[in-house]
This record gives C-alpha cells, structure tokens and sequence, in this order.
C-alpha cells in the first residue's frame, strides 16, 4: 500500500481495471499519483487445475454461490489483517452508499472491495472476514465492478487536490442537503430560451439568494425526504436501513 488512497478491488474480470476510472478526472489523478488502483484477480486463489472460485448453492436453487474459502485466501493476501482500509462488499442487500458516505470513505486511506458474480458469496466470508455490504442503489447488476468503480469513482473527485480549488464540491448535489441549483452558461439565448436575467446582473448576493432559492425549490419538488423539515420521510442520507 502507497501513501495515497489506495484502492484494491477483488474481482473475477480485473481486466475491467482501471477502464472508466482511466479516464477524465479520476485518470489524470491516478496518473499524477493522487491514489493508487490494484485489481486482484479473485482465480489466483481459484481451486484445482481448472482454478474453481464457485459451486453449487447448498440447499439447492438456480446459479453458483463463490466460495468462501477461494474469497478468504484472496483477501488475505492483499490484505492482510493489519491493513486499515475498510473492507466493503459490493451487494444490493448491503446499506445504501451516500455522498456523506463516500466523504468518510475519501478521508481514510483507500479502500478494499470485494465485487460479487454468479449468485453471490458464501454468507460464511462475509462475517469470517468481516466485510461490509454496501449498494450502490436499489436493483441488480450482473457483477460488483460497475459497484466498485461508482464508489472508486465518488471518492476520487473528492481526494485532495483532484479537483480545482475552485470546484471543491461543497455547493454540489447532497453536500448542502439540497439538491444543486440549475446551471447556465453561453449562448445567453438558445431556441427562445434565455438565461435568467439575474444571472447576468453582476449582484453576486442576488446570485446567491437565487440559487438558494432553486435548490430549495427543486429539492421540495423531487426529493421532499432530503429536506430536514419533512415529517415521516425517511432522510435519505441514512438509507432505509439506518446506518
Ligand atoms: N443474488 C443476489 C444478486 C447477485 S448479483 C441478490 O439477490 O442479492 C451479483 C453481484 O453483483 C453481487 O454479488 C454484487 O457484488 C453485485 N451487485 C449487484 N447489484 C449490486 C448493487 N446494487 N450494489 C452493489 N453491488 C451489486
């Protein structure tokens, strides 16, 4: 492990690695050493000569369940006991993962994620290794890798350095509590549609006052459970199972 944050992803299809996260913002950070991806792959550890990670679920049932002593061998040697980063497991049963999330997440030393296929894993890895389930939203992907590059991908752009000082992220989506407020730029009229007025007023308190006043407005509109006054909906931020 580097000193940067450091992502380590388990997973049968390393070759997903870096992929999108290669890219744009979170490819020029990991370019410029502002953190660190290994993708391991899970078969290394795979049984026999055909390497085998999976088998039949007990008790009967469609698919293949990845077993969990193949899982365990993995994750112990890349890391081992005395690592510090939380050890996550990609799974929609798991807790619902949030901006204020990702935050916490970004400000430790990396992460280590462990991505599902087939079925899923042997309930027995789970609480042996202490991973913790977490979902990226409520359906079903088809692998834990597009799950791991969202959250590797969220915390990035929060990393220390990665964006501009300028973009620091604490006006977007989620960070207020408020959804972000509509954003505008040239050409000043397109098909018949204008920028509001009091956006090329130059009154930067005016400016403020009306972009308060939109988040409020679309947060009411689409997202009522965000807002702290709202009675009985549940705070999003939270997710349904209360972590
Ligand atoms: N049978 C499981 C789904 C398995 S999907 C169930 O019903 O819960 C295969 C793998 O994809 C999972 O092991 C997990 O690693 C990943 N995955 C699927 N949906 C996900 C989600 N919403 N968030 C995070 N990981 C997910």
């Amino acid at each position: 492990m580097t000193a940067a944050w450091a992502a380590t992803v388990l997973t049968l299809h390393p070759e997903m690695f870096p992929g999108p996260l290669g890219v744009s913002l979170s490819g020029d950070a990991l370019a410029r050493g502002l953190w660190s991806l290994q993708a391991r792959n899970i078969r290394e550890h795979g049984l026999g000569r055909h390497r085998r990670v999976d088998d039949t679920p007990a008790g009967g049932g469609p698919g293949m369940v990845m077993r969990c002593d193949v899982l365990a061998a993995a994750l112990d040697a890349t890391a081992p006991g005395d690592d510090p980063r939380p050890r996550l497991l990609m799974s929609p049963r798991g807790t619902r993962l949030t901006q204020a999330r990702m935050r916490a997440l970004a400000a430790g030393r990396g992460v280590v994620l462990v991505c599902g296929r087939f079925e899923g894993v042997d309930e027995r890895v789970i609480t042996g290794r202490g991973l913790e389930e977490v979902s990226i939203g409520d359906y079903v992907l088809s692998g834990g890798e597009i799950a791991a590059m969202a959250l590797i991908d969220a915390c990035v752009r929060l990393l220390p350095g990665v964006m501009g000082k300028d973009a620091s992220g604490a006006e977007e989506s989620f960070e207020t509590g408020l959804l972000e407020y509509p954003h505008y730029t040239r050409p000043r009229e397109w098909e018949g549609r204008t920028i509001p007025d009091i956006l090329l007023s130059g009154d930067h308190a005016a400016v403020a006052r009306w972009r308060r006043a939109e988040a409020e407005r679309i947060t009411r509109e689409r997202r009522p459970d965000l807002l702290p006054s709202s009675s009985g909906a549940q705070r999003a931020d939270r997710g349904p199972r209360g972590n």
